[in-house]
């Protein structure tokens, strides 16, 4: 999927909010955090994710400009806690006491573990094919070659051809 060009003021807001947050961490723990790294390179479904030993975070660019306020009071700070429960507790449960913690007593914001954001524009279309036995779903890039009569793919239980439609049991 095409990363979508990003306003640089919403650049700007996003990086205001970490540096602000790393800031409010680096007082009350009293430590020299450094800033960590930000790109917008996450795909897939996930609002972002952290590199511990890169220190590094990865925002999903299509769900950052859908989400914009989510992003910089949420996911942001979330990330960030992950870089600073490794620096400051080492290797731990990924949303334990610790990053709990970090979020809601260092960090100030409220520790969700997950994010709730509508996904269609980032979820890859699969389409719906079906065997003897069950329910298949083929990738965009399968599909075509089928639809082309490049490829056929059999369903490795019951060895039958896949073929589009959805699976009813009888
Ligand atoms: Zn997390
Ligand atoms: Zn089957």
């Amino acid at each position: 999927m095409k990363s979508p060009r990003l306003p640089i003021a919403l650049q700007q807001a996003v990086m205001r909010s970490l540096r602000d947050k790393l800031q409010q961490a680096n007082q009350r723990l009293e430590r020299h955090y450094p800033e960590p790294k930000l790109v917008y390179q996450q795909r897939g479904t996930a609002a972002g994710t952290a590199w511990l030993e890169a220190w590094e975070i990865r925002l999903n660019p299509v769900l950052l400009l859908e989400n914009q306020e989510a992003f910089i009071n949420e996911v942001v700070p979330h990330e960030l806690a992950h870089l600073l429960v490794w620096k400051q507790f080492g290797r731990v449960a990924p949303h334990g006491k610790e990053w709990k913690w970090m979020m809601e007593s260092v960090l100030g914001v409220p520790a969700r573990r997950t994010h709730q954001f509508a996904i269609e524009s980032v979820r890859s279309r699969a389409f719906p094919y079906r065997c003897r036995c069950q329910q298949h779903q083929l990738t965009v890039r399968r599909h075509n070659r089928v639809t082309r009569g490049e490829s056929e793919y059999r369903c490795v239980h019951c060895g039958e051809k896949l073929l589009p439609g959805t699976f009813t049991p009888v």
